[in-house]
């Protein structure tokens, strides 16, 4: 049965002609059932964190729980000046759903690809008198907008390609995927446990590898839109190959930034790669042969063992230790301020191996996080969802609270360290609620 069958039914109180809300019901219900007498809900976490602002609060909650949309809500989507997919588990057949939420303040949410966690109801978007609003058990929590299409979105490369594919948007950045598969997850259980990479592009039509040329053309014709992007970013997964360890990799980005490099005179331009973490000399000729100006590779959790455990290709590559080695020798070539590695945020909870409580684990990272910070690195944290398809799926990530407090430590850190972490605040990533902290 589709969860439109399921149940749509009324829903009110505070948010006036509200439109109707697809609902989960059975196992799924009653699992999510207790959840709120558990743990501090926003409202508890808000007045608990006054010096937080309470944007980057509901932003946590809202990426850790998911949103679904009501037919009002959906309603309110202009598919020529909203950025849309089509069709999700939430929505009839053909409806257009927006990629992602924005707040009053300029705030991101990142809704795409998940649209309610497994353990916990997600938020309902709404719609009423023109207004669009995230809600919670009926009550309106925070006036929200949907993103903005870019011009270039609806043209095409002179291959035919549309650019919508080959460069995606965010509201002030250009996301480039060259690559849609990873080597890790072609080796039977090296792909990290809560990736859904091979899963995301399993069941998309992109190609595994996207045209330089398409590239190079799309990004041309999004930086003629006046005022609207801040920063260039590229990532995708794991290339193992080639005549060294990770030359294949090396190769593409190299030609990519190369060709963009070429847009902007050859010069550095504001940008960012997360890559597998290279080599020395590999970092150098990225750094000296193209405009890239910011340096990224992700070690995913802050702990030795649980790296072994979780991201088992990553730690029989390369070993923690060595990972972060390669970051040391990247401030060594791009500075420190302009490198930085992410954490999935939670993941070190993860059943059986993870910490026992979420003081212990938010312990561990800080003490790391304070390491890498020694030595120029900023650690940022994405919130952890367990997406369907990922070996993590069945697993229940942590408290609203947690991800606040491990914000409000990590930006600690950074500021007691004097890193700046613009290479990834909100204009330019996100996605992340430790790096909106900066702001302030
Ligand atoms: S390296 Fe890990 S997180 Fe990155 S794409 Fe591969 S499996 Fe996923």
């Amino acid at each position: 049965m589709s969860i439109k069958e399921r149940a749509v039914t009324a829903h009110g109180r505070g948010s006036g002609d509200i439109g109707r809300v697809v609902r989960l019901q059975g196992a799924e219900r009653r699992a999510e059932s207790r959840w709120r007498e558990e743990e501090l809900g926003l409202g508890q976490v808000l007045a608990k964190y006054p010096d937080i602002s309470p944007f980057v609060i509901i932003k946590a909650d809202v990426q850790r729980r998911g949103v679904i949309y009501t037919q009002a809500a959906l309603g309110e989507v202009d598919p020529d000046r909203h950025m849309t997919k089509v069709r999700s588990d939430y929505c009839e057949k053909n409806d257009l759903a927006p990629v992602s939420l924005m707040l009053r303040d300029g705030t991101t949410i990142f809704t795409e690809g998940f649209m309610a966690g497994r353990h916990r109801e997600p938020y309902v978007v709404d719609a009423a008198s023109g207004r669009i609003v995230l809600t919670d058990e009926g009550r309106v929590i925070e006036e929200v907008s949907y993103w903005e299409k870019p011009d270039y979105y609806d043209k095409f490369t002179s291959r035919g390609t549309p650019m919508w594919q080959v460069v995606s948007a965010r509201p002030q950045r250009l996301t480039i995927h060259p690559n849609q598969y990873c080597d890790f997850w072609k080796r039977k259980g090296q792909g990290c446990k809560f990736c859904v990479m091979a899963e995301i592009y399993n069941s998309t039509d992109k190609p595994p590898l996207l045209h330089v040329e398409d590239i190079i053309e799309t990004v041309a014709e999004a930086v003629k839109e006046p005022g609207r992007n801040v920063n260039i970013f590229l990532t995708g997964g794991s290339l193992l190959g080639g005549d060294a360890l990770l030359e294949e990799e090396l190769d593409l980005y190299l030609k990519i930034l190369t060709g963009i490099s070429a847009l902007f005179g050859g010069r550095k331009f504001p940008s960012q790669l997360i890559s597998t973490a290279f080599s020395r000399e590999q970092l150098r000729r990225l750094y000296d042969q193209t405009g890239l100006a910011t340096y990224t590779a992700d070690i995913e959790v802050l702990n030795k063992d649980l790296f072994m455990w979780i991201c088992p290709g990553k730690a029989s590559t390369f070993g923690y230790d060595g990972w972060m080695e390669r970051l040391y020798q990247a401030v060594d070539i791009f500075g420190p301020g302009n490198v930085n590695t992410g954490i999935v945020a939670g993941v070190e909870l993860a059943r059986p191996k993870g910490f026992a409580s979420e003081d212990e684990a938010i312990a561990s990272d800080i003490a790391e996080a304070e390491k890498l910070a020694r030595r120029g690195i900023a650690v940022v944290s994405c919130v952890w969802r367990a997406l369907k398809g990922s070996v993590f799926q069945r697993q229940k990530p942590p408290s609203l609270e947690y991800y606040i407090r491990l914000a409000k430590g990590l930006d600690n850190i950074r500021r007691t360290h004097g890193i700046s972490v613009d290479m990834d605040n909100y204009r330019r990533c996100g996605n992340h609620p430790d790096t909106d902290l900066g702001r302030i």
